[in-house]
């Protein structure tokens, strides 16, 4: 006898990319930072006291989302902090959309998307994406004839790395009388010359809701925290209504605070990071992959026609080093690999010049 609801029992869960215990593996697979977190979030951590453990901790976790507030000259009123991004995207499905009303994704991007709709049982209205992975010009008319509640996008895109100006988000959001979730996961990356920043979007349209995490900026994958930021009268039924009464354990609370203040110390390691994906990318051209200019700590390359991506992500965990790769239209030609730390990408590099 089967308990779920029939729409449970027909879907498939999140397939998340692999975590390998020990061994000499090098994880080039689910975009974590490959620098370690600010030292001093590490001292905050040793120095969490008993009584922080056995108090529960701040309900709507105050001190982070004034921390939050003040980085993006937000009041906290505009700011829910959540246990990872991921619960951000859980609460907009929960929030704002009715059952059984569509949700808007483009095609492709985050997997979890699909899921969070199975499970709240509304049909996915997806559109894909323009050749070289820009939104499509009637985006948001379209979404809006299909009647979608909320529009989730992930700028900059994943798995291509792409990034769409503000502009053009500006033009769905006032096109589009649905919320539209921009899930900025690794905006930190962006190349400071781009001078992109969604955050004044808030001012100027109430159903814009961006999703920051500390999972990739602030190497705190482990840690589970983030944050979304949009007009009081959006946020205000997230912080106080569907989210969890105690979402952010307080070591959660006191870290991912403390990771804002020393915000310096992230961006030395988003510096390094860009330095990388431009050498790694040169690189990988080298090599006759095919890239899309990428804005996060990740590159989409394409293999060269002829040679299969599968066999070479295949070939590259026999040599000890994961990359993910997508059994899906428009990526199983690819392999999508992180930017690690210089001595991990000559790893990879060597390891492809092995298999080609
Ligand atoms: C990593 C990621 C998130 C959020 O991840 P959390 O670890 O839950 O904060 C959201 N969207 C995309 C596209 C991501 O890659």
């Amino acid at each position: 006898m089967a308990y779920e609801r029939p729409n449970i029992a027909a879907m498939h869960g999140y397939v998340p990319g692999k975590q390998p215990q020990g061994g000499d593996v090098i994880k080039l697979n689910t975009n974590e930072n490959p620098y370690p977190p600010s030292p001093a979030v590490m001292a905050a951590l040793r120095a969490i006291e008993p009584e922080a453990l056995r108090k529960y901790p701040k309900p709507a976790a105050d001190g982070l989302r004034a921390a939050a507030a003040q980085v993006h000259g937000l009041a906290p009123e505009q700011v829910v902090a959540v246990n990872g991004g991921d619960e951000l995207l859980r609460l907009a499905v929960t929030t704002f959309v009715p059952p059984g009303a569509p949700i808007g994704v483009v095609e492709p991007s985050y997997s979890l998307y699909p899921v969070l709709a199975e499970i709240h049982g509304s049909p996915l209205i997806q559109l894909p994406l323009a050749p070289d992975w820009s939104l499509p010009d009637d985006l948001a008319p379209r979404m809006q004839r299909a009647g979608v509640k909320l529009l989730l996008l992930v700028n900059p895109h994943a798995p291509s790395g792409h990034l769409t100006e503000v502009a053009a988000l500006a033009r769905i959001a006032r096109e589009l009388s649905a919320v539209l979730l921009v899930d900025e996961a690794y905006v930190d990356f962006v190349d400071p010359e781009r001078a992109h920043d969604a955050v004044p979007l808030i001012a100027a349209h109430d159903n814009v809701l961006l999703l920051r995490t500390f999972s990739k900026g602030y190497s705190l994958a482990g840690l589970r925290a983030g944050y979304g930021l949009g007009a009081a009268s959006l946020i205000d039924p997230l912080l106080w209504k569907t989210r969890d009464s105690y979402n952010l354990d307080a070591i959660a609370q006191r870290l991912a605070t403390v990771a804002l203040e020393h915000r310096a110390e992230a961006a030395e390691t988003w510096r390094k990071v860009r330095a990388e994906r431009a050498r790694l990318a040169q690189a990988l051209a080298a090599l006759g992959f095919t890239l899309t200019p990428s804005q996060t700590n990740f590159l989409l390359a394409r293999a060269a026609h002829g040679t299969s991506a599968k066999r070479l992500v295949q070939g590259l965990e026999q040599r000890g080093v994961l990359v993910r790769y997508f059994d899906a239209p428009r990526l199983d030609d690819s392999l999508r690999i992180t930017v690690g730390t210089p001595a991990e990408n000559d790893r990879l590099l060597s390891a492809l010049r092995e298999l080609l």
